[in-house]
């Protein structure tokens, strides 16, 4: 006769008292957790003990792999070229997905993307890309699969049977003060980065003040944590640590955003987001087994024509016009001399404020409204020129826009040091 199910209580408990919970428990909370077995507020409580004791090696592996196992994987395996993919824990102006997918298959590789959608001060790379006339998110996984069969990349919504277990215990923690937990980050994204079926990923853990982590440490132990389950899972993993602290390039916005990422593909755009994305995808093809250079794909327009045959691949007009605001407003240099500080944070809050991002997830976005840096630390500004330009529907949302920007700004006398965009590796 089979054991009988352990009392959820008796776990929480063992938990809350540090015992290391076995993988037949681990595997049994998740798959009754997610049937519906187990209460939310039992979970609940689970989670807080997890939020303080943590998760041993062993129990992180089982608890990752029992929300894979929660849904469906995906297999890649008829896709004909090697399969890389990338994640980033969020930053203020990170479009680099936009770029990369396509960028990576033009050198060779498959580029599944499965991604979100923007909830609070960081933008989702399906509300920048829904900015495109015609563009749809949803796939199907014949649909993902053909489209990486004949262009390469796609860049599409992960479907609700992924990882079903994770869009529940996400839910829960965001509204139980669990979410920033190093472990229950790591297995959330592993989880669906593993189903998706890519053989290799890069992550892209952000570090600063627009980023999910401000500090180098849990950061680095955050890329540690990830690079560890996923190459457990077999899926060759390793993480680059990236600056955070200003915007990354200089749109903030979802058409404005898509605009940059086309100046990028064109050959030109912000020095900073094609160092970024470079770096990126110089670690994609290495971890995919690529031997080819980037930049050149970037120069001679490969990627272009990539990017241009992925969006029109999900109903999108590439050569469409993307939607403009209604109203502009600009914030100007208080004094004259070196833009010291240009907050990540701040800009991004503001550029939500005005319609860029939500609140819930379940709000609308707007394509055109968000931010201009017409200026990024390190350079020379005068009096009175204009820094930020912001871009919106209506203007009843410029006030608090200007709120969230009235300490984003340090202009001093002293030029300031330039830290390294691309802070560390881990593997
Ligand atoms: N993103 C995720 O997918 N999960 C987390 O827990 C945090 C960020």
């Amino acid at each position: 006769m089979a054991d009988p199910p352990p009392a959820t209580v008796d776990l929480i408990r063992a938990k809350r008292d540090g015992r290391t919970l076995t993988g037949d428990e681990v595997r049994w909370l998740i798959d009754a957790y997610t049937r519906g077995e187990v209460a939310d507020e039992q979970m609940s409580a689970l989670l807080m003990a997890i939020f303080f004791r943590g998760l041993a090696p062993a129990e992180l592996r089982e608890w990752t792999a029992a929300m894979i196992a929660s849904g469906e994987r995906l297999d890649l395996s008829t896709v004909g070229r090697p399969t890389v993919d990338k994640h980033s824990t969020g930053g203020v102006g990170d479009k680099v997905s936009l770029i990369l997918a396509p960028l990576v298959a033009a050198c060779g590789a498959a580029v599944p993307q499965l991604s979100g959608r923007g909830l609070g001060h960081t933008g989702g790379t399906l509300d920048k890309l829904e900015a495109i006339p015609g563009w749809r998110a949803t796939l199907s996984p014949a649909e993902m699969i053909e489209l990486l069969r004949t262009v390469g990349a796609v860049i599409c919504a992960a479907g609700a049977g992924l990882a079903p277990a994770d869009r529940k215990l996400y839910a829960l923690r965001d509204v139980t003060g669990t979410v920033e937990s190093i472990p229950l980050i790591a297995s959330s994204i592993m989880s669906k980065k593993i189903a998706e079926g890519t053989s290799a990923l890069v992550l892209d853990v952000k570090v600063g003040s627009g980023a999910f982590m401000t500090e180098l440490g849990s950061a680095r132990e955050l890329a540690e944590t990830m690079v560890m389950i996923g190459s457990e899972a077999g899926v060759r993993t390793s993480a680059l640590l990236t600056a955070m602290d200003a915007p990354l390039g200089r749109a903030v916005g979802n058409a404005l955003e898509v605009e940059e990422s086309l100046a990028v593909l064109r050959g030109g755009g912000p020095a900073d987001l094609v160092e970024v994305t470079l770096a990126l995808a110089r670690e994609m093809l290495a971890l995919a087994g690529i031997d080819a250079d980037p930049a050149a794909a970037l120069a001679d327009g490969r990627a272009l024509e990539v990017y241009r045959a992925m969006i029109a691949g999900q109903g999108g007009d590439p050569d469409a016009e993307l939607p403009a605001a209604a109203v502009t407003d600009v914030v100007r240099a208080p004094a004259t001399g070196w833009l010291r500080r240009l907050d990540a944070r701040a800009v991004g809050v503001a550029a939500w404020r005005l319609g860029a991002g939500r609140a819930r997830k379940e709000d609308p976005v707007s394509a055109a409204a968000g931010i201009l840096c017409r200026a990024k630390p390190g350079e020379r500004v005068e009096a009175g020129q204009p820094l930020l330009e912001l871009r919106a529907d209506r203007a009843s949302v410029l006030p608090g826009a200007h709120a969230a920007l009235s300490d984003a700004v340090e202009i001093g006398s002293e030029r300031p040091a330039a830290g390294p965009l691309i802070i560390d590796r881990v593997s």
